[in-house]
């Protein structure tokens, strides 16, 4: 699977545009569980990433996932901006810079772990872990994330949130859907849709 300057420059622009489209979305998810920021603070953070597309495209796939992972650390600000962060930077080191499939969903269950371990939280704690890691077993599966992603973060509507800042609704936290895992099904949704030729 080759990951080239083109490629990753797509992938950048469509998530970006995934996630601005639905900002607002992920703003009322906020506002019901949380404190309403979740929306501006991916929009911002993504927005940074495509300020800095040129320098980021020029590197090869680790590197560019790295400074993706710093870019979101820097500018998404919040619980999600570390995790997110987390997420991208320990994606990049786990990942060669020409993966097969196979090394790609591997470092994507590294990254999670590594998101898991900053984050202290388990699946089942209404958090982007309840879409992360259902998807990354699907894949593992060889089976289709999208619908995956979608349902995943469905199921996080009768969840009790255990961490993040929802968690201090206890029980009133039921019933919404998690901001974290609808923006990463929005991410999961955008990346599937780029690489779907190539997987
Ligand atoms: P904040 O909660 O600081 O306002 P955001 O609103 O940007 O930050 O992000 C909230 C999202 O972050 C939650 O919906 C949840 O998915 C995710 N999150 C928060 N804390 C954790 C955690 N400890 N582990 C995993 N995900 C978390
Ligand atoms: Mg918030």
């Amino acid at each position: 699977m080759l990951i080239d300057a083109l490629l990753i420059r797509k992938l950048i622009t469509t998530v970006t545009d995934r996630v601005i489209a639905h900002a607002s979305e992920l703003t009322a998810l906020d506002q019901a569980i949380g404190d309403g920021d979740h929306g501006l603070n991916m929009k911002r953070g993504f927005e940074a990433v495509v300020a800095g597309i040129d320098a980021i495209t020029d590197q090869p796939l680790p590197q560019a996932l790295q400074a993706i992972g710093t870019t979101l650390v820097m500018k998404v600000g919040g619980a999600s901006g570390p995790l997110y962060g987390t997420l991208f930077l320990a994606l990049g080191k786990a990942i060669p810079a020409v993966p097969s499939r196979g090394d790609a969903v591997k470092a994507f269950g590294t990254a999670i772990t590594a998101v898991q371990v900053r984050g202290k939280s388990e699946p089942g704690q209404k958090t982007m872990l309840d879409v992360l890691i259902p998807v990354q077993v699907a894949l593992l599966q060889g089976r289709e994330a999208r619908a995956v992603a979608t349902e995943a973060a469905a199921a996080t509507v009768p969840m009790k949130a255990i961490r993040g800042r929802a968690s201090f609704l206890g029980d009133r936290s039921i019933g919404h859907m998690d901001p974290g895992a609808r923006s990463s099904q929005l991410i999961i949704g955008a990346v599937m849709d780029v690489l779907e030729e190539k997987l």
